[in-house]
């Protein structure tokens, strides 16, 4: 599960970054409301904990802009100020939750849990990336006009290549998320490396254009090459 956190306070941000990492959550730290939007912009996280008093752009500023350009992802505000107004004013500005400062720890993680939670149901049933296509209710997967027949793990691994289309996934990933294993051992890449070149073979063999690749040194990667 990956986490936006933008604070542009340096000892908050690290306090929040190092506590959510030992509950294995992966964290990105923007300390600008720009920077935070432009990560919001171009990566895939599961929640996002905006802090709303910030320099340059303020939180309320960047959850507004993220959501008329569709963003959907569920957000957690943090305000100093305990008050009706602000309250309001975020959540009629497309937050999910809010926090007022100074919290309990606990009180985050909990926060996060439900609306890691609640996002799910809405997430999309069906996931495509060119001719691929995965059906999460029926689950079944088509390239073109052919069904693939798939285990339940390569299902698992080809929805999270799906979820994470044109971002390289590490082994490291795949290990913790897939795998649901915190550390990434030799076997353990090993075992992924057989699951990804029989995945592979299944999606991309007999099919014009490659949509699996091999980042070398780093993971794989799921794109559609074709113009
Ligand atoms: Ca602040």
């Amino acid at each position: 599960m990956r986490i936006l956190l933008v604070e542009d306070e340096a000892k908050v941000a690290r306090a929040l970054e190092k506590g959510l990492k030992e509950e294995h959550y992966d964290v990105v730290v923007a300390a600008t409301g720009e920077e935070g939007f432009f990560q919001l912009s171009a990566e895939i996280f599961d929640v996002v904990i905006l802090d709303l008093m910030l320099p340059g752009r303020n939180g309320i500023e960047i959850l507004k802009t993220a959501r008329k350009q569709g963003i959907q992802t569920p957000v957690l505000i943090l305000t100093a100020r305990d008050t009706v107004e602000d309250r309001v004013l975020g959540l009629n500005s497309g937050a999910d939750d809010y926090l007022v400062k100074p919290f309990a720890f606990s009180e985050l993680l909990a926060r996060i849990r439900a609306l890691l939670r609640r996002g799910r149901p809405d997430q999309v049933l069906k996931l495509q990336t060119g001719d691929l296509k995965m059906d999460l209710v029926t689950h079944t997967v088509t390239r073109g006009d052919r069904l693939l027949d798939l285990t339940a793990r390569e299902m698992e691994l080809l929805e999270y290549l799906l979820r994470h289309e044109g971002h390289t996934v590490s082994r490291e990933m795949l290990a913790r998320d897939v795998w649901k294993t915190p550390e990434r051992t030799t076997p353990l890449d090993n075992v992924i490396d057989v699951h990804m070149s029989r995945l592979r073979k299944k999606v991309d063999q007999g099919s014009t254009g490659r949509l699996i690749n091999t980042v070398r040194g780093v993971g794989f990667l799921l794109k559609d090459d074709a113009p």
